[in-house]
Parts: structure tokens; C-alpha cells; sequence
């Protein structure tokens, strides 16, 4: 990958998309669901410990600990956990 002898500010945006998939914990069928993680490398993404602004490697760390966590969540359909919630909220 080369990039641009001329150097230019941008942020560079770290994706990775997180697939979420098995049987869904309220109707029991099968699926699967998937979210795009995405950060960006900019002066403002700081570490916390540090202060300092996160590098490159960082920012694609926090993007792979968050897509793994996002992932490791239950599978449920977006429909179902919006009608489980509606059930219980009129309860
Ligand atoms: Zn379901």
C-alpha cells in the first residue's frame, strides 16, 4: 500500500465490522446480525492512561476490543429484543 508523497492532515478511520451470529436468545431461531466499529485517528482520541494522543495501533486496538466485546454479546434479532422490550415496558 503506498501512499502519497505529499503529505496531507486527515484522520484515518479504523473499521471493522462484528458479526454477531447463533440462535437468537428470545424466539430461539437462528441468525445473525453484524455493526460496523469504526474510530479515528485524531489529536482528540487520547489514551486515557496517558493522555497522549492514540497512535495508528492504538486506535485499531480499541476498535478490535470493542468489535470482540460487541461480538461476544448474545445473539438476539433487532426485532425481537424491540419487541421484548415494548412487552415489558407495558407491564
Ligand atoms: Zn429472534
Amino acid at each position: 500500500m503506498n501512499r502519497p508523497a505529499t503529505y496531507t492532515i486527515r484522520f484515518e478511520q479504523v473499521t471493522r465490522t462484528a458479526v454477531r451470529k447463533g440462535k437468537c436468545t428470545i424466539c430461539g431461531k437462528s441468525g445473525r446480525r453484524q455493526t460496523t466499529i469504526m474510530h479515528t485517528v485524531n489529536p482528540f482520541n487520547r489514551n486515557k492512561i496517558t493522555g497522549e494522543p492514540k497512535t495508528y495501533d492504538e486506535v485499531r486496538k480499541s476498535v478490535w476490543d470493542e468489535a470482540m466485546a460487541w461480538e461476544a454479546e448474545p445473539f438476539a434479532h433487532p426485532r425481537c429484543e424491540r419487541e421484548a422490550r415494548e412487552a415489558g415496558e407495558q407491564r
